[in-house]
């Protein structure tokens, strides 16, 4: 089947669609885990982060520190972080890894 070319006003609506993605401000984690393994302190990096998410993207600051307590059943907490680095230099993403803990951190542990 062919496919027609998008008009000039679809792909307008994409491009605003793309603009307003990029203005979320969340954590562009993608769950990959690489930097888990060897976090000294067993902090579950990634499911703190989508945590932190519910709040990032959503607003939802209860329902973001609900996810965080029972992400911290089985993980450290954020603000238990001995900052070693040693995760941020297996980020596929080089996300500033440390610097969300501690975002996190001051929303969620408040
Ligand atoms: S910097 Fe923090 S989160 Fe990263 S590996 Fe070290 S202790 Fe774990
Ligand atoms: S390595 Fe980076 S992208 Fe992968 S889970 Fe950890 S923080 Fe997320």
């Amino acid at each position: 089947k062919d496919f027609k070319p998008l008009s000039k006003e679809e792909q307008n609506t994409i491009k605003e669609a793309q603009k307003a993605l990029d203005a979320i401000e969340s954590i562009p984690c993608t769950a990959c885990r690489y930097c888990t393994p060897g976090c000294p302190m067993g902090i579950e990096i990634p499911d703190i982060f989508k945590a932190m998410n519910w709040y990032k993207i959503y607003g939802m600051k209860d329902k973001a520190k609900d996810r965080y307590e029972s992400t911290v059943q089985k993980s450290a907490k954020a603000s238990e972080c001995i900052e070693c680095g040693q995760c941020e230099g297996v980020c596929p993403q080089q996300l500033p890894i440390i610097k969300y803990l501690k975002e996190c951190a001051d929303v969620l542990e408040e």
